[in-house]
Formats: structure tokens, sequence, C-alpha cells
């Protein structure tokens, strides 16, 4: 069986598809709502591991802070030495709390595709009453 690529897990990863198999909207209900495996393969979230939404906190965390400090950086550089602090938080502080909203379920397919690269996957990581027919003996294969 072979893993996609880690290119190609990220690029289903940040269309909030799951990783593995590329299926749409597999982890997620709503926005904010997950399940505990993807509704297409059955691949879960938590495979063996009790740290998995550390992971997805490091890279919400990336996401969100990486961006901010950059353009505090920039504007700082740019006003040097007279730094525009008001203009400057009128046009952060909304990204700051709109680039949290938009990194949430991101952050979890994301750490998913690192995930998978660091620990293959293993029959036991998905949930065998999402495959059709039941019971299986092999993970499903990725698309
Ligand atoms: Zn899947």
């Amino acid at each position: 069986m072979t893993r996609p690529s880690l290119a190609r897990m990220l690029s289903r990863a940040v269309r909030r598809r799951c990783p593995w198999c590329g299926g749409r909207r597999a982890f997620f209900t709503g926005w904010f709502a997950k399940v505990a495996h993807c509704r297409s393969c059955g691949l879960r979230w938590r495979r063996g591991d009790v740290g998995f939404e550390l992971g997805a906190a490091a890279v919400a965390a990336i996401m969100t802070l990486g961006p901010l400090v950059l353009a505090l950086g920039v504007i700082m550089a740019l006003t040097w030495p007279d730094i525009a602090v008001v203009p400057m938080l009128v046009a952060l502080v909304p990204v700051a709390l709109v680039l949290p909203v938009v990194a949430y379920p991101l952050s979890y397919t994301i750490w998913q595709a690192f995930d998978l690269v660091a620990r293959p996957v293993r029959p036991e990581d998905f949930d065998a009453e999402t495959i059709v027919g039941g019971a299986f003996d092999h993970p499903p294969r990725p698309s």
C-alpha cells in the first residue's frame, strides 16, 4: 500500500478534505464540528496517540501567529522610527480575530497529513463500521 505524497495530502488538507482518501467534508460536519473518523475511509483522528490535538494546536499557532508577526515586523520596519501603532492595531486586530476561526479545521487536517507521514497507517487506525461491508483486514487504499 502506497501512502499519498506529503504535497498531495497537504493539498487535500488545506481544502478540509481527508489527507488520506481526499474525501470531501470527511471529518467535519460544520466549520467547528468534527467527527472521530473520516466519513469516507474511516481513518481516525487519533491513531493510538494521546497528543493529536497538541500537534493541531501547534499548526494553528503557526497559521495565526506567523502572518501577524510578519505583518507587525513589516509595518514596524516601514514606519520606523515613528511606528504607526493605531493604524497597525486597526489593521491587525481584525486579522487576529479571523485567522484562528479560519485556521481551526485546517490545523487538524494539516497536522494529520504530517502525522500520516511520521506514523504509517495500520488497519486498526480505521473505523471498520465506516467501510462498506463492515470488517476489513487491510486499510483502504488512498485515492
Ligand atoms: Zn478519508
